[in-house]
């Protein structure tokens, strides 16, 4: 017999289980079909907490490791770091909070059907494993997400030559380490694996680390990164990568041809996720793809009717779609919303945050300098170092900068690039001046408490104008 929803959504990841309980609220009967034995998917599982989780214990270890400095006295001998209590603790935190999706999802009425889903056509959705049965759905949403991809002749064997799905559950700090790619997920690793103890190479085919971000970003990672020890290798490509089994060797490409050997006990294959829709049956039901992406219009309807998709498995066909947590979750709300018969405005994809947790942390919002002066823009820049204010001092993390990009003509603020203490936090201040279309000006007006790490923004606000005050 046929199980009746107003929605079934496909998919428990950040954007499929945000997409069911907004349903919910808005009155919808409303199932939600996931495979894994939790609910929460990739950011819950395998990526944003897990990652984050792991980072908070390099931090600590780099407090203990300048306990003098604290002040704080410890039995003589290195300290070091317990991966047995990292990954417990660790866990402990995913499994709670994956339960905790489980307790909304009760509290919101929602089914949670444990299997596979397939599109059946009509408004239906089989689910062929686990609880299997047919759904009936006025409504389908897919938020079947992504999952790692390599590279052509990168052959990743999940035991030497890894992806972040095995390098968040490691049992023991890798002697050496070689990370393909510097985007989020490879620079927070090397964070992560460098301050436990590892000799970590970061390779990237471009000219610069984390290229999305601002150029000054890029290069002041980088300083940062070696100082900690990092290697970096930008420009170069991996050409062969052999695992055997005490570890991988590698052949690297720089950008003058020339070759070099390296060899280290993992590779971590960094370069990019990939959609999941195999087993859909998206194509046989008529659904547009995109190099494997489900299309979508702007209101997320694919291209069947009653059909949406949202997540890291769409692509809107406007550039690159961002793969992130908080992106999913606003497509999620939005599609419920207009699923209930909402109006809703289009999601402003210049205004999605992009947050990188790695040490020294990334938080920027909107255009780069380099990408205001593409545009045409009359650009304004004003930087301000953290390592100046008396909280960053006392917290002693002094490394990195807030620079504003601003409009000249118009003093609207375009973008905010921060590297440096709690700059993903920082950023939601940056998020919301640009909602808001606020000018530099604004910003100097607005009272930025003391002593703050937010002093930064204003004062980079003050330095667009060339007037600074504590420079
Ligand atoms: C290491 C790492 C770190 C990250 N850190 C951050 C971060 O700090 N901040 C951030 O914003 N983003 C981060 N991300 C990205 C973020 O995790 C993703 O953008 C987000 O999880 C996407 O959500 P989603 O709902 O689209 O898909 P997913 O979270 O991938 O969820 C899809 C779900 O669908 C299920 N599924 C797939 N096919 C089927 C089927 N046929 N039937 C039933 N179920 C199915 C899967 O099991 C999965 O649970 C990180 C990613 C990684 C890998």
């Amino acid at each position: 017999m046929a199980h009746a929803y107003d929605v079934v959504v496909i998919g428990a990841g950040t954007g499929g289980y945000v997409a069911a309980i907004r349903a919910s609220q808005l009155g919808k009967k409303v199932a939600v079909v996931e495979k894994q034995q939790a609910l929460g998917g990739t950011c819950l599982i395998w990526g944003c907490i897990p990652t984050k989780a792991l980072l908070e214990h390099a931090h600590a270890l780099k407090v203990v490791q300048h306990a003098k400095e604290w002040g704080v006295t410890l039995p003589a001998g290195t300290p070091g770091i317990d991966m047995g209590q990292v990954q417990a603790r660790k866990d402990k935190i995913v499994g709670g909070l994956t339960k905790g999706i489980e307790f909304l999802f009760k509290k919101n009425k929602i089914d949670w059907i444990k299997g596979t889903a397939r599109l059946a056509g009509g408004g239906k959705v089989e689910v062929v494993e686990g609880d299997r049965r047919t759904l009936e759905a006025k409504e389908i949403v897919i938020a079947t997400g992504s999952a790692p991809r390599s590279v052509p002749g990168i052959t990743i064997d999940h035991t030497r030559i890894i992806t972040s799905d095995e390098a968040i559950h490691l049992k023991a700090v890798p002697t050496s380490l070689v990370i393909m790619g510097s985007g989020a997920v490879g620079v927070e690793f090397a964070s992560i694996y460098r301050r436990f103890g590892s000799e970590v190479t970061i390779i990237e085919l471009l000219p610069r680390l984390v290229p999305v971000e601002d150029e000054a970003v890029s290069a002041e990672l980088e300083k940062s990164f070696k100082k900690q020890g990092i290697k970096v290798l930008t420009g170069t490509k991996v050409t062969r990568a052999t695992a055997s089994g005490t570890g991988v060797d590698l052949e690297v490409q720089g950008a003058d041809g020339t070759t070099q050997p390296l060899s280290s006990e993992l590779l971590l294959v960094a370069t990019g996720r990939g959609p999941v829709t195999a087993g859909l049956d998206a194509e046989a039901l008529g659904l547009e793809l995109d190099r494997g992406y489900i299309k979508v219009d702007p209101f997320y309807r694919t291209s069947v009717p009653h059909v949406s998709a949202i997540g890291d498995v769409i692509t809107l066909g406007t550039g690159v779609h961002p793969q992130l947590a908080h992106v999913s979750s606003m497509e999620g709300v939005l599609v419920a919303e207009r699923i209930a018969g909402h109006e809703v405005q289009p999601l402003n994809y210049q205004h999605v945050p992009g947050c990188t947790y790695c040490d020294p942390e990334i938080g920027s919002v909107g255009l780069t300098e380099a990408e205001a002066k593409q545009r045409g823009y009359d650009v304004a820049v004003g930087s301000f170092p953290f390592g100046v204010l008396g909280r960053a001092k006392m917290a002693g993390e002094a490394e990195g900068f807030v620079k504003i990009v601003a409009d000249k003509k118009y003093d609207e603020v375009l973008g905010v690039h921060m590297i440096g203490p709690r700059s993903t936090e920082l950023v939601a201040e940056a998020v919301l001046a640009l909602r808001l279309e606020c000018t530099v000006e604004e910003l100097i007006r607005t009272i930025h408490a003391h002593p703050t790490f937010s002093e930064a923004v204003a004062e980079a606000a003050h330095a667009v104008h060339g007037a600074a005050i504590h420079m």
